[in-house]
């Protein structure tokens, strides 16, 4: 029912549809402020209030405040009349929640990727964890607004393909169809969007709309991406190609990267990065099996660093310099109010994190205040962005 009145492209409906998302967006509202804010007449904005009303999109809730006369009724939306699926797939692990359609965690769950974590083997732990969430929260399809898909790039969204991913997965997984995969299980919208953008988004929501231009930062374990947010929009939304943040040059003579350049950021912080500093301090490391670390789980990488002795932690500290550096960069270009770094060492090593945003501040050109932090959502980020973008592509058709 709900998902026929958003997916109903009539004009009349349009206007309907407008107005929920008013509604969404700043509810629980008075039909005063409603009317200043879409200037519609009061006799017809009460009979759409009275059609969404009739079909339970909304309800009333309580009063609010009035000077003079009854106190207004205050209008806001369902929030289970839909449920919403986000979906996270890193190399590290794959994170699933379940949010209702105000994007509040109802449930979440999540399982470690290892090597025999195929494409196909996923979709079935998917399958097998959104059904026990229908279970649990007795709805069914009908009531599965849709399923959104977080991932690393590079991606071809319209397609719903993970293209290459060569950094980020384990085998198996390049030019995989995953929408359609998961479509076939699920007969529901679903939406593949690049994880960094899905969580700036979920952040730009969880502060209450409060940071305008946001910077999120992932300084995963096998690359570095960003997201942007500004003005409240997505940048590049569309391009969800191999990103140029991680492979931002800082500098000019430094070690040799990936991708066939020298001195970029993921030379310096991605694990692969920080095993070659290692090398130049340890002449033990210099038989190490390149290739037995390019088939380790995230878990394996991360545990042979927590191991590590007092020099493999000061090389890790060291890395901290090379990504505040970038991000001073990427600060001065974009602007932000609030700035989000995530990552294992930012998570594992509080004193990767502080000098991090120490060497970011103390690169910035401006005086403006910026926030600094890891995040409200922490984790969880770009499974409810994803999410939050899969209700939204309702609205943009
Ligand atoms: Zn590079």
């Amino acid at each position: 029912m709900f998902k026929r009145f958003l997916e109903n492209t009539t004009q009349k409906n349009q206007e309907l549809k407008k107005l929920y998302l008013l509604i969404h967006r700043y509810g629980p509202i008075r039909r005063v402020d409603l009317i200043e804010k879409t200037e519609i007449k009061k006799t017809t904005l009460t009979r759409m209030i009275d059609e969404l009303l009739k079909n339970k999109f909304i309800k009333e809730n309580g009063y609010g405040i009035s000077s003079v006369g009854r106190p207004p009724i205050l209008y806001d939306v369902e929030s289970d009349c839909n449920y919403i699926i986000g979906v996270h797939i890193s190399r590290m692990k794959t994170n699933i929640v379940l949010v209702d359609l105000r994007f509040k965690q109802i449930d979440q769950e999540s399982f470690v990727m290892t090597s025999i974590h195929t494409p196909e083997f996923v979709i079935r732990k998917l399958e097998s964890i959104i059904h026990d969430f229908m279970e649990k929260y007795h709805f069914d399809e009908k009531k599965l607004l849709g399923i959104g898909l977080a991932i690393i790039g590079p991606l071809n969204q319209e397609e719903g393909m993970l293209l290459s991913p060569n950094s980020l997965l384990m085998a198996n997984w390049e030019n995989v169809r995953i929408v359609e995969m998961l479509q076939d299980k699920f007969p529901v919208k679903i939406l593949l969007k690049k994880s960094p953008n899905a969580a700036a988004i979920a952040e730009y929501h969880a502060a209450g709309f409060m940071h305008k231009n946001i910077l999120y930062c992932i300084s995963g374990g096998w690359g570095m991406d960003c997201g942007v947010v500004m003005d409240g929009r997505i940048l590049q939304d569309h391009y969800a190609g191999e990103n140029g943040y991680g492979h931002m040059i800082i500098d000019m003579d430094g070690n040799e990267c990936s991708c066939g350049k020298r001195g970029c950021i993921v030379a310096y912080t991605s694990f692969k990065g920080i095993l070659t500093e290692l090398k130049k301090e340890n002449a033990l490391l210099d038989n190490m099996n390149e290739e037995l670390f390019q088939k380790a789980s995230f878990n394996e990488m991360m545990e042979y660093f927590l191991q590590g002795d007092k020099i493999t932690e000061e090389v890790i500290l060291r890395s901290s310099r090379y990504l505040g550096t970038g991000l001073s960069n990427l600060v001065n270009l974009f602007n932000p109010d609030l700035v989000i770094v995530n990552g294992p060492f930012i998570y594992e090593f509080e004193e990767y994190y502080n000098q991090v945003i120490q060497y970011t501040t103390q690169n910035v050109q401006k005086e403006k205040e910026i926030i600094y932090g890891q995040g409200i959502l922490k984790g969880n980020a770009a499974a409810v962005g994803v999410a939050i973008l899969l209700f939204d592509s309702y609205f943009s058709e």
